[in-house]
Order: structure tokens, then C-alpha cells, then sequence
């Protein structure tokens, strides 16, 4: 095993708008897709397509969607054996986007939020084969701080995106991580900083990297990414592209670098790979769908 992610799946329902609708008005949609999402999943897949192997511990529902979502996870060749069926719903995600590829999601976290510290316990054995553990936080936060606890009981380093932004994150509770990876918004809102040009960015990671965490890599949409440690900063451009959806970009950006982390531990190499992926995978409709094979990938880029 190359990689556990421990976290969410959804169903992601996108509605494809001409505008957002305002409070109390109904509009018709021209387009809609239903795929398989969620930040976990998203990330488990574009790093599986890329051809890591990865171990997924996650709760779907008991609901019609749940087994779509065991489907998908074994079409792409993911480890199925911590997927854990619930008594609950499974977590949905109404999604719009508009004619300039701008977002809304709603997340309804349904089983996600019942994934537990004793089903990590369940899943060691298996968790500790592998070489880097990933989580974001659309389960319970102390499911996530359970599994930094326990990557730092195993030696397994241990990757962070703090997404969506969580006002009760603990600082404290994650300063263990190697790499915290997230964008300007969830930046702000963990460092208390506000993040208004490069400079504001470079000092809200340095409050991050003042409580321990060793690379603090923010996503910055089309202008990139910054990768900031101790010894100094370096900033990846964003590459030319005509984005038609950036929902998911981070979650394919987070599942490339991972991979070509897992498989080189060269950061420097994994970050610039990642802001390619990331950056193609916009050029598509949809999340997972967008997402690159790694054949498709060294077709594009070499
Ligand atoms: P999130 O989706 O988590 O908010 P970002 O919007 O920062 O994350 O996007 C993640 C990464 O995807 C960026 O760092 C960049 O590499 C790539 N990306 C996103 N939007 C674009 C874009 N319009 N053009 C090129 N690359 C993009």
C-alpha cells in the first residue's frame, strides 16, 4: 500500500446554472450530472489514476447511493475493505456551477460524520503499510485528530488539507502534520491572518509553521501555488489554461502530489506535477471525471 486516505466520499449532484439563484427564486438548470465526490474519494482517485495504491477508510450510507459509491472505489482500483457500510444516509453534495466555472456547494456529511477513532483503531494493521496517511476534515474532527496521533504513533508522515474551512480547527491538535495544504481562504481562517497579497500569505504560513508544521503548501487557484518552510518560500505559476470547472481542482492536486511524493519524496518535483495535474483537470467538466490518468497525463505533459 502507498497511501491511506482516511476521510470522505459524497455524491456529488451538479446542477450546471446560467446564474446563481437568489434567496427564494427557482431557476431551471440547462445541465445536470451525478458523480461520486467528496474530498477523501476525490483525492483517493486522482491518486489511484495515477496508479498509487490506495487504501480508502471511509463510511457510506445505507441508501441507494452507497453502492455506486463501493463501485466507483473498485473501479479505480481502490481498497475496499475499510469502506464501512452505516446506518445512516450517505453524504450528499448539491454542487452549482455557473457559466464562469464559479462554485457553490452544500455538503450534507450523512455517514461521513460517523467515521470514528475506533474504526481507524480497526484499520492499523493495514494503515500502517503504508507510506503517507491523507485527511481533510468533512468528518469529525477528532476522527482527524485521532489519525495524526496515530501517524505520528506509526511514523507515517502525514498530510492535512484543512478543507472545508472549519472555524473549530485546533491548531494545536495538528501542528504533528508534514504537510499542511491549503488554500487562501482555509489558510485565513487556521492562522488568523488575513491573506490579501503574496506577503499576507508568506506571514499567515509562518504562523503555521511557527507551531511546528514543516511544509505549508497554499493553493492559490489559477495563480498557483506557494510552497513555504523554514528555509524560505517558492512559488509554482499556475499554468495558461481555459477552465470550464474548478470544482475538485485542490482534491486532484492533493491526490497528484501525494502520489508523486509517495513515490520519490522529491517535494520540489511533486509540487510542479500537482499544479499541472490540477491545472489540466480544470479543462474538464465534473470532479473525478476530470481527473487524469497517469498514461493520459505523461501523454500531456511528458
Ligand atoms: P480549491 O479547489 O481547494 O479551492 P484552488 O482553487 O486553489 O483549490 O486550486 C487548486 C490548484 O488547482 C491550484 O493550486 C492550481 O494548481 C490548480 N488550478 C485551480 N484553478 C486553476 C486555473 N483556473 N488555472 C490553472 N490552474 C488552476
Amino acid at each position: 500500500m502507498d497511501i491511506a486516505v482516511i476521510g470522505s466520499n459524497n455524491v456529488d449532484l451538479i446542477s450546471y446554472i446560467t446564474r446563481m439563484p437568489s434567496e427564494g427564486e427557482t431557476i431551471e438548470a440547462p445541465d445536470f450530472q451525478l458523480g461520486c465526490g467528496g474530498k477523501g474519494a476525490n483525492q483517493a482517485v486522482a491518486a489511484s489514476k495515477l496508479g498509487s495504491e490506495v487504501l480508502m477508510v471511509t463510511r457510506v450510507g445505507n441508501d441507494l447511493f452507497a453502492d455506486n459509491t463501493i463501485a466507483n472505489f473498485k473501479e479505480h482500483g481502490i481498497d475496499d475493505q475499510y469502506i464501512l457500510k452505516t446506518d445512516a444516509t450517505s453524504g450528499v453534495a448539491p454542487i452549482f456551477v455557473d457559466q464562469q466555472s464559479r462554485n457553490s456547494i452544500i455538503i450534507v456529511k450523512g455517514a461521513n460524520a460517523l467515521l470514528s477513532p475506533e474504526d481507524l483503531e480497526n484499520a492499523r494493521e493495514d494503515i500502517a503499510k503504508c507510506k503517507l496517511i491523507v485527511l481533510q476534515l468533512e468528518i469529525n474532527l477528532e476522527t482527524v485528530y485521532a489519525a495524526i496521533e496515530m501517524g505520528k504513533e506509526l511514523g507515517i508522515p502525514v498530510l492535512l488539507n484543512p478543507a472545508p474551512a472549519a472555524p473549530e480547527l485546533s491548531l494545536e491538535r495538528v501542528k504533528s502534520v508534514d504537510f499542511i495544504v491549503p488554500n487562501e481562504t482555509e489558510l485565513s481562517l487556521i492562522s488568523g491572518m488575513p491573506v490579501d497579497t503574496l506577503e499576507d500569505i508568506s506571514n499567515a504560513a509562518a504562523v503555521l509553521l511557527d507551531a511546528g508544521i514543516k511544509n505549508v503548501i497554499v493553493t492559490l487557484g489559477a495563480r498557483g501555488v506557494l510552497w513555504v518552510t523554514a528555509s524560505g518560500e517558492k512559488l509554482i505559476e499556475g499554468i495558461a489554461v481555459d477552465a470550464k470547472d474548478t470544482t475538485g481542482a485542490g482534491d486532484a492536486f492533493i491526490g497528484c502530489f501525494s502520489h508523486f511524493w509517495v513515490s520519490s519524496g522529491d517535494i520540489a518535483e511533486s509540487l510542479r506535477l500537482a499544479n499541472y495535474y490540477a491545472g489540466d483537470s480544470v479543462t474538464r467538466q465534473g470532479t473525478q471525471k476530470s481527473y487524469a490518468t497517469g498514461e493520459d497525463f505523461r501523454e500531456r505533459f511528458g
